[in-house]
């Protein structure tokens, strides 16, 4: 009896400590993106990754109505304005850490060290290269002059990404300028906004619009599978503050059972030897400055970032949304 009790008693410690070093993610970013990462560390530190994938609007909804019972370690999605909202929601735990100070420069970073960016999106201007030359363009405020009348093509404004980047817009000219330059895109549309990044790049290419703006790795798929697309790529306001980037990135959430092992992981996913594995699979830059993106990407072209803090787009969110509506973008 005694030794039975003993027995269940190790038993269970033994099991209760397997289960201590496995990393629970919440992960909003394509599960066949994540999954090669999650093997590679595993194979490299015997550690076990459990991912639980879905949209990001249900995952912080799910963290959220878990509270402290929640399994999740990490919370892992796209853009800032999506982390952003985590914290907001006080999903997140600031975690202070050398490594990712050292990996990930502070404008790619929660200033509140929450959550971190772990790859570079940019989300810049695209062209029809029979209709266009580079030389016709220049800044996204720019796509708003009357010469791009019946020319423009753009995402719905319900996507974070333009959220995203109207709330950059919104923090560097403030307001009454940012509504003019909204308002000018929607007096330029082609046709109605996309649904997303993809079919609006291929009505560029079909010569619907001329002109549109998209995140880098959308335009990077499609050439992939047609290098033939008259598409070309133009970095924006390079003679000005310099392309809007975005991320993909990760918090340790607030009631992490194994905040150590949630934040060894992340740590890992911003060192040199797992930046190309989590950016390139994607199509996406790295974060860490030492990281160089995969040739094809690397094949764009270097271009000046904005450098103004990812943050930014998120707490200018909420503003931005309001502004779009008004400025009738749909
Ligand atoms: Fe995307």
């Amino acid at each position: 009896m005694k030794k039975s009790w003993l027995f269940a008693a190790v038993f269970a410690c033994f099991t209760s400590q397997v289960f201590a070093e496995d990393v629970v993610v919440y992960s909003a970013r394509a599960e066949q993106l994540v999954k090669p990462i999650i093997d590679a560390y595993k194979k490299e530190t015997g550690v076990n990754i459990k991912l639980v994938s879905d949209k990001e609007g249900p995952l912080m909804e799910r963290l959220r109505a878990e509270g402290r019972n929640s399994p999740a370690d990490i919370l892992l999605t796209v853009d800032a304005g999506n982390l952003w909202q985590a914290s907001q929601m006080g999903l997140l735990k600031p975690v202070k850490s050398p490594v990712l100070e050292a990996n990930v420069p502070a404008y790619l970073r929660d200033p509140k060290n929450e959550w971190y960016g772990l790859s570079i999106r940019a989300r810049t201007i695209f062209y029809n290269t029979d209709k266009i030359k580079p030389g016709q363009l220049s800044s996204y405020a720019d796509l708003a002059d009357p010469k791009w009348k019946g020319k423009l093509c753009l995402r719905t404004s319900k996507k974070v990404y333009n959220q995203s980047l109207v709330g950059m817009m919104l923090a560097e000219m403030g307001p009454v300028q940012t509504e003019k330059v909204v308002k000018g895109w929607v007096n330029n549309l082609a046709t109605k906004e996309f649904a997303d990044d993809t079919k609006m790049l291929e009505a560029i290419a079909a010569g619907q619009c001329a002109v549109g703006i998209a995140n880098t790795y959308y335009y990077g798929r499609l050439m992939e599978k047609s290098p033939k697309l008259p598409l070309g790529i133009f970095w924006a306001d390079q003679a000005g503050k310099g392309t809007h980037v975005n991320i993909s990135g990760a918090g340790v959430t607030k009631y992490a059972k194994n905040e150590k092992g949630a934040l060894k992981f992340i740590e890992w996913l911003s060192s040199a030897k797992a930046q190309n594995m989590f950016a390139d699979v994607n199509l996406e830059y790295p974060v860490n400055p030492k990281v160089k993106p995969a040739p094809e990407v690397a094949a764009w072209g270097n271009f000046k970032h904005n450098y103004i803090n990812v943050a930014n787009a998120g707490a200018r969110q909420a503003e931005a949304v309001k502004l779009m509506d008004r400025a009738g973008y749909k």
